[in-house]
């Protein structure tokens, strides 16, 4: 991704580092050959004679936000079903591209994918890293491993739909392996799992049912590690979440059902959990329009309250949050994606800050690139959301991008006002 040239300096708002520590009011940010070259009050900014001069007057100046489970290919389903059987990967791919443009326009100058449909992931990824086409900074998954019956097994074999796109179904520890080394082959960096079910499929494989046993899960972990790839898994159950963390796991997703052995043994290896909690609310408020029954709609109710539970006690003890929301359902869909973060704040009770810094910091240690990105640090690389308004007191500024001043990465102003600006000058 090409880096900007020469200085921008972003002046006249209020900083937020991402770090979690207290606004810096009347704040400047100078951007020089695209990475961060001061961060701190204005009065004391090196800006050149000739930087370009971005006005952030009464806004929030913070690093760009990181959406942690983000899923490019998942392009608004109403139903699963429809993952792999709606679409060619032809079409698939366009709306992937389309979904990561509104990422970035929605401030995301990253993100972590939470599984992808066919191999997407990969080259997206490497269109986006080459300026072909607009998105987030990705670190790709690809099709996501379950066990046979498991979870995301739902097409019944006597259709004989050869499904391709969605998952690699596994029996015992060598398909797992087999599993992941296409993988390897598909040049993906995490191995998403199912260790367990989820309240959409109440009948077979509910959230507290495992769809994967111990020894499949160890064969992923052993095989992905040695192949420097990492490991994440759909984790409720309170057993899968303690089998992940047995094997290996490198992240936990959703960590809905966390016990006191499972926190600790959490807190030991310092695992990050990303909860993807708007997901649940939202299949609980829309889905009696989406014709979720309602057995279904109870069930994410009690993973709704379980996982908030869990993501204040994971925080409360020092553990790591990451924000992402399992975007890309049609009640749930793309672009609707710092609704995450205005939850955290107002249903299960984290600071504004506290959020913020999940969002950003935390995001990109998920990456594993918290030493370029996630922060605004002198010598990072100048991802930059700068917002309308006092973020620190409204979280909800974050939800509405048409209000954005400005959204920067390596400097180079992608969207938000100021892009509209240069466009029409
Ligand atoms: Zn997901």
């Amino acid at each position: 991704m090409k880096l900007a040239e020469g200085e921008t300096c972003i002046r006249n708002g209020q900083i937020i580092d991402g770090l979690g520590g207290e606004p810096v009011e009347n704040g400047a940010v100078l951007v020089r050959d695209g990475r961060l070259a001061y961060v701190g009050p204005e009065n004391a900014c090196p800006a050149a004679p000739d930087a370009i001069m971005l006005d952030a007057r009464g806004g929030t100046i913070m690093p760009g936000l990181v959406e942690a489970h983000f899923h490019p290919t998942y392009f608004n389903v109403a139903e699963l079903q429809d993952l792999d059987t709606k679409y060619p990967v032809e079409y698939v791919t366009l709306l992937a591209s389309a979904n990561a443009a509104l990422a970035l326009a929605c401030g995301y100058t990253a993100a972590r994918s939470g599984g992808s449909l066919f191999n997407i992931d990969v080259w997206l990824k490497k269109a986006i890293e080459e300026d072909v086409t607009a998105g987030p900074r990705l670190a790709s998954s690809g099709r996501e491993i379950c066990g046979v019956g498991g979870l995301m097994d739902w097409n019944p074999d006597f259709r004989k739909i050869g499904m391709e796109g969605l998952v690699l179904l596994i029996n015992g520890a060598d398909e797992a392996r087999a599993a992941v080394r296409t993988l390897v082959k598909d040049g993906v960096e995490w191995v998403k799992t199912y260790p367990t079910g989820d309240a959409a499929s109440p009948d077979v494989n509910d959230h507290h049912t495992l769809c994967m046993t111990f020894e499949e899960m160890h064969a992923v972990v052993a095989t992905a590690h040695n192949h420097h790839l990492k490991v994440t898994g759909h984790c409720r159950a309170t057993e899968g979440i303690k089998n992940a963390l047995r094997a290996g796991y490198d992240a936990i997703e959703h960590g809905t059902f966390i016990d006191d052995e499972a926190l600790d043994m959490l807190l030991e290896r310092d695992i990050p959990v990303t909860p993807a909690l708007y997901f649940e609310k939202a299949s609980v408020d829309r889905g009696p329009e989406f014709g979720l029954p309602q057995k279904v709609i109870d069930a994410h109710q009690e993973t709704l309250e379980g996982g908030a539970e869990s993501a204040r006690r994971i925080l409360k003890a020092g553990g790591r949050i990451g924000m992402g929301g399992d975007y890309g359902f049609a009640w749930n869909p793309h672009g609707d994606y710092a609704r995450e973060l205005s939850f955290f704040v107002e249903y299960v009770g984290f600071s504004p800050l506290e959020t913020i810094k999940c969002a950003t910091l935390t995001g990109a240690q998920i990456m594993g690139r918290d030493d370029e990105f996630g922060s605004l640090e002198v010598g990072k690389l100048a991802d930059v959301l700068v917002v309308q308004g006092d973020v620190a007191n409204n979280i909800r500024l974050l939800q509405n991008r048409s209000d954005f001043i400005a959204v920067m990465q390596g400097g180079v102003v992608k969207a938000g006002r100021a892009a509209r600006e240069r466009r029409n000058n």
